[in-house]
């Protein structure tokens, strides 16, 4: 038997579906790592509208949860936090040459660097603003990915020091990101961690010295405290979710998830045994049964490859999607399911939550799809407007006083979600 929430008495009439976030959820997993890593400090990872959960509402949840960073892949990402208010050091990470990097310089923006080149264009950024860039080297360790090789790397140290003597640059920190951490025990990591430090040291040599080095994200924030060095940069472990399931489920691993899903039947219907249901027919009925119809499709965020399996609550249970994932909508078949004979258009489905109450989570979706938790709820469309609950960096409203009677608040911020993307 799987309870749902009771909360009909929210649901906006306006809305077909809903993503519900709690921000209190965000805050308590974000004060377990920072309590797990000090005294490294927390970089809380908010890049793709923070994991969809909403760019700013979680940025201030994270670090109402005692992050003191916040980081993003691109700049656009990092000048609408400054935008939003934030005033915490921002690291955007990500940025190709010729693009605009006055903004970010001048908004105070902490910018990676991976190349000569690119310290070139933020010193150029630098001198026309009249400030210093704040800038991160990233060392490749061993993922290829973004970084430059050892190599390369006395140059784009070099580079970054003329800069630095030319007044232009502010060396912050060398990082560098882990390519298999979610696998415990796997050597690259090691042999990264050591990568880094001998980056740093030759760096050193030439006469660099950095604030801080970097290197962790939440596997490895989870599984290795050899990388937790000056300061984590975990992502997808604020939101609740599991880094791999290697690592643990989120349960296993304490967390909360943040992220519900939730609709309403849209229809229920008797149907034959035997009925073909959705394009392509690949469910058939196996006996005479009630079909519910879920308006959710994967124009919202529903992944069309959890045909046939996606875990679903309704009707006091669980079962999967019926046949094929539509753009809008798609089907399930509520025969045996507790609450069959009494299911009605308007009953409550949850697609994925925090799983506290025995529904699926992101990660059975992610499992059900053949991909990773991230995906799932990255993927969430701008169609499904958010609603938030809990109180945990929420600025306090100026126009309503304060109601010590009600200790259970919770905050619609429709106003901040329409503008959302
Ligand atoms: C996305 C990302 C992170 C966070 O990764 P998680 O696995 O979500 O913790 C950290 N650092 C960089 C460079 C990233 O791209």
């Amino acid at each position: 038997m799987t309870d749902l929430p009771d909360d009909a008495a929210r649901w906006d009439p306006r809305w077909t579906g809903e993503l519900v976030v709690d921000l209190d959820a965000i805050a308590a997993n974000t004060a377990a790592i920072a309590a797990r890593v000090a005294p490294a400090a927390v970089m809380a990872v908010v890049k793709a509208d923070a994991y969809g959960h909403g760019l700013l509402p979680a940025a201030r949840a994270a670090l109402a949860g005692g992050a003191t960073w916040l980081g993003v892949a691109q700049l656009g990402e990092a000048l609408a936090l400054r935008a939003g208010g934030v005033q915490e050091r921002v690291l955007a990470w990500l940025w190709a040459p010729g693009q605009d990097l006055d903004a970010a310089v001048a908004a105070g923006v902490d910018l990676s660097a991976s190349s000569a080149g690119g310290v070139g264009e933020l010193a150029a950024a630098a001198r026309r603003a009249g400030t210093r860039a704040r800038v991160h080297l990233e060392v490749d360790t061993g993922m290829a990915r973004g970084g430059a090789t050892a190599e390369d790397w006395p140059g784009v140290v070099r580079s970054a020091l003329d800069a630095r003597a030319e007044g232009h640059l502010e060396l912050v920190a060398a990082w560098s990101h882990l390519a298999c951490a979610d696998v415990p025990g796997d050597p690259s990591v090691e042999r990264q961690r050591l990568a880094l430090a001998r980056a740093v040291e030759v760096a050193e040599g030439l006469g660099a010295r950095f604030a801080l080095r970097h290197l962790a994200n939440s596997a490895a924030v989870l599984t290795d405290p050899a990388t937790h060095l000056d300061l984590v940069r975990p992502g997808i472990v604020l939101y609740g979710l599991s880094p791999g399931t290697a690592v643990g489920t989120s349960a296993q691993l304490g967390l909360r998830p943040a992220m519900a899903l939730r609709t309403r039947l849209a229809l229920v219907k008797d149907v034959e045994a035997g009925q073909g249901v959705s394009y392509g027919h690949t469910y058939t009925t196996p006996t005479a049964t009630r079909l519910g119809l879920v308006p959710l499709g994967y124009a919202d965020g529903v992944p069309r490859a959890a045909s046939g399996a996606g875990p679903v609550a309704v009707a006091g249970g669980r079962t999967t999607v019926a046949g094929r994932v539509c753009m809008d909508q798609f089907v399930v078949d509520l025969g045996g399911l507790p609450g069959a004979d009494r299911a009605q258009p308007g009953d409550l489905v949850e697609l994925f939550g925090d799983g506290a109450l025995g529904g699926p989570t992101a990660d059975d979706w992610a499992h059900a799809a053949g991909t990773i938790g991230y995906e799932v709820v990255a993927r969430v469309s701008g169609r499904l407007p958010r609603r938030y609950t809990g109180t945990a960096g929420v600025p306090p409203d100026p126009d309503q006083p304060e109601q010590p009677d009600q200790p259970e608040q919770q905050h619609d911020h429709h106003d901040e979600q329409e503008d959302r993307r």
